[in-house]
């Protein structure tokens, strides 16, 4: 096996709000190191509300050995914001980023700011720093809730890749056909990039309806039902989580899936009991 069969597994972490969050996060972050990830994220609060808990965050797990890679958005940013973010990053020696447009919180009025989507930031990316980072981008197996058609969407994203992103990352879901037949068409349309599967662990009913609201990721009926009969019983959920989680990722890497990418909420728990339940 090469390094490009080797499933890549990397993690996604968001920046800890206080001193006790963020002991947390390391101590997950130390667990999780187990998986030897190949390289760790961390999420950039639209606008720029976590400017620097994204750049600390990144600096916390690039000293524990990690490859970490900030997100970036462009939604209300202007250019010069971004390219001295960008600077910052590049001086520390950073050379990964996730290039995303991002949504604006509510309350933060309508300046969209210079760049209008994610594509443009990948352009300026480039333009403004060449082949220095590797640019993840965002992929919608189930469409991006704001597209107005399964087709727009499709080549909004092989744009954005021809623009210049090194690797993709999904949105989650949990039917992997959406996946398989988003992937297909992608490289139908000459997409050549690794496409990696975005997982969300499941492990609490309430906050997976409502993120998965907020994202249009489809949560089967199945699943709510099975959810909701458990009720309260936080273990039961986390166990079947586990299980259903673990069977989706199975499906994944056997069809081809080029690694998988954790959306850990900064808790080793559920992301370390579905990996060890892989057994890879
Ligand atoms: P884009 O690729 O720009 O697409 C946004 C919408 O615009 C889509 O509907 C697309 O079809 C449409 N579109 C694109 N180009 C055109 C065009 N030329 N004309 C018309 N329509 C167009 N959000 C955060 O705020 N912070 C984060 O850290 C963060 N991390 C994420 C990580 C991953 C892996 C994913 C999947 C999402 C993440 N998000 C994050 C959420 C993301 O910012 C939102 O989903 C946002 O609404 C879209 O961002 P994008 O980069 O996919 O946008």
């Amino acid at each position: 096996m090469n390094d490009h069969t080797i499933p890549a597994f990397s993690l996604e972490f968001f920046p800890p709000r206080d001193l006790a969050a963020q002991e947390r996060l390391v101590r997950a972050a130390k667990q999780m190191l187990a998986i030897q990830p190949r390289y760790v994220s961390v999420t950039f609060g639209a606008g720029g509300s976590t400017r620097a808990g994204t750049a600390d965050t990144v600096r916390t797990l690039r000293n524990l050995g990690c490859d970490a890679a900030p997100h970036l958005s462009c939604v209300g940013a202007s250019r010069d914001q971004l390219r001295e973010i960008l600077q910052a990053y590049r001086d520390e020696g950073v050379r990964r980023v996730v290039a995303l447009r991002g949504d604006l919180p509510s309350g933060m009025g309508g300046d969209a700011g210079e760049l209008r989507y994610a594509r443009d930031l990948v352009e300026f990316i480039r333009a403004e720093t060449g082949d220095w980072f590797h640019i993840e981008v965002a992929a919608y197996p189930e469409m991006h809730p704001q597209s107005g058609s399964v087709k727009a969407d499709m080549q909004h994203f092989v744009d954005k890749v021809n623009a210049g992103a090194d690797a993709a990352i999904t949105q989650y879901f949990f039917n992997a056909d959406s996946y398989f037949d988003f992937v297909d068409r992608a490289q139908e349309k000459g997409v050549t990039i690794p496409i990696v599967p975005g997982i969300m662990p499941i492990t609490n009913h309430s906050q997976l309806l409502r993120f998965s609201e907020m994202c249009g990721a489809e949560v089967p009926r199945w699943i709510r039902l099975r959810l909701a009969e458990y009720g309260d019983d936080k273990a039961s959920i986390r166990a079947f989580g586990i299980e259903v989680v673990t069977r989706l990722c199975e499906t994944l890497l056997d069809g081809g899936a080029p690694g998988l990418h954790f959306y850990t909420l900064n808790s080793a728990e559920a992301p370390m009991g579905i990996w060890k339940a892989l057994g890879r």
